[in-house]
């Protein structure tokens, strides 16, 4: 039997062209793209696509498109083996994060790609991070898939979706995994890295859905203001905040600071530390100046990147599940996305 991959094309560079009139590139839809890959039929694969109408730039994508894609791989679930997902680079692990937690016991791959350069043209990436993502989607070992997550593959390098964060914007190497090996390294072959990938899950998968948007990410710089905090917190309906500290989960230790984060605390907003840095851990507590936050009531985001952090607190707030458990679920490894 042929493996079956469901394409499920977002939009994103890989399928843009360039505006006449401005030069502005916006995204075309999938039949021209597949014109471009005459490859794909040479693959040996039963391939089907999807197709956004209209295709969108990533930075239009969000939790309801988010749901169309956890739908799609949802009702097609038994008829395909893996599925790719074309999607722009700019939030492209915010997504990919995002599906990670929405869904539970996924066991076939969820792969997304895109390109920094649209696949019309000559120098595109294109044409090879989708056709190694599509490998990717149908490889299997012993009749089981190798890779059962949510994953981003680009540059050679596949990363799990939850652990990757775009880096650069013009360099074909846009992403990267600071706190979690690769999954996968594509060179003449493709090598799998099976002691980092997880194992198949045992139940059935169940897609959550109901994302609360009422979060906020609050970056901290030298010189943040009282007054902008205070009214960050006193939000209507805030329910979800997500600090970036310092270093291992440092904040200035004036104390109004603390007190109006203790404040937020006690009006049932949840509070979730996690790093500026690219890579290491938060440590609460091990400086003075992460002290006051612990004694406040905030949570370690431990060595979570921004885009797990903020998606994983908008799907479990939307789960309406206690404060205490949301809370410990926060707190623990739920996909891959946190080493404790
Ligand atoms: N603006 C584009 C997008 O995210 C960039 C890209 O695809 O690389 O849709």
């Amino acid at each position: 039997m042929k493996p079956s991959i469901l394409i499920i094309y977002t939009g994103g560079t890989i399928g843009m062209t360039e505006s006449p009139e401005n030069g502005a590139l916006s995204p075309v839809n999938f039949d021209q793209l597949s014109q471009e890959l005459s490859q794909l039929l040479k693959f040996g694969f039963n391939i089907t696509s999807i197709s956004f109408d209209p295709p969108l730039d990533s930075s239009n994508i969000a939790p309801e498109q988010w749901k169309k894609i956890a739908r799609i791989i949802e009702s097609n679930y038994t008829k395909f083996d893996g599925f790719v997902v074309l999607h722009g680079t700019d939030t492209m692990a915010y997504t990919a994060s995002a599906l990670s937690f929405m869904f539970e016991n996924l066991s076939k791959p969820v792969i997304f790609t895109g390109s920094q350069l649209p696949i019309g043209m000559l120098r595109t990436d294109g044409k090879e991070n989708l056709l190694s993502a599509i490998e990717i989607a149908a490889a299997q070992r012993n009749g089981k898939p190798i890779v059962p997550e949510v994953c981003i593959y680009f540059n050679s390098m596949l990363f799990r979706g939850n652990r990757t964060t775009k880096i650069d914007s013009q360099q074909f190497k846009a992403f990267d995994s600071k706190n979690y090996p690769p999954l996968a390294k594509a060179g003449v072959d493709i090598s799998y890295y099976h002691e980092f990938i997880s194992p198949l899950p045992a139940g059935t998968i169940k897609v959550k859905s109901q994302i609360d948007t009422h979060v906020v990410l609050v970056k901290i710089f030298p010189g943040i203001n009282k007054v902008i905090l205070e009214s960050i917190i006193s939000i209507e309906g805030l329910r979800g905040l997500v600090l970036e500290t310092f270093g291992s989960g440092n904040v200035p230790g004036d104390p109004w600071f603390a007190q109006l984060i203790k404040r937020a605390v006690l009006k049932g907003i949840t509070v979730l530390n996690i790093s500026q840095c690219a890579g290491g851990s938060v440590k609460m507590g091990r400086y003075e100046t992460s002290r006051n936050l612990l004694d406040a009531g905030v949570l370690s985001g431990y060595d979570m990147t921004t885009e797990a952090a903020i998606t994983k607190m908008m799907i479990l707030l939307g789960q309406n599940r206690h404060p205490e458990e949301i809370k410990k679920m926060l707190n623990k490894n739920l996909r891959g996305e946190i080493t404790l």
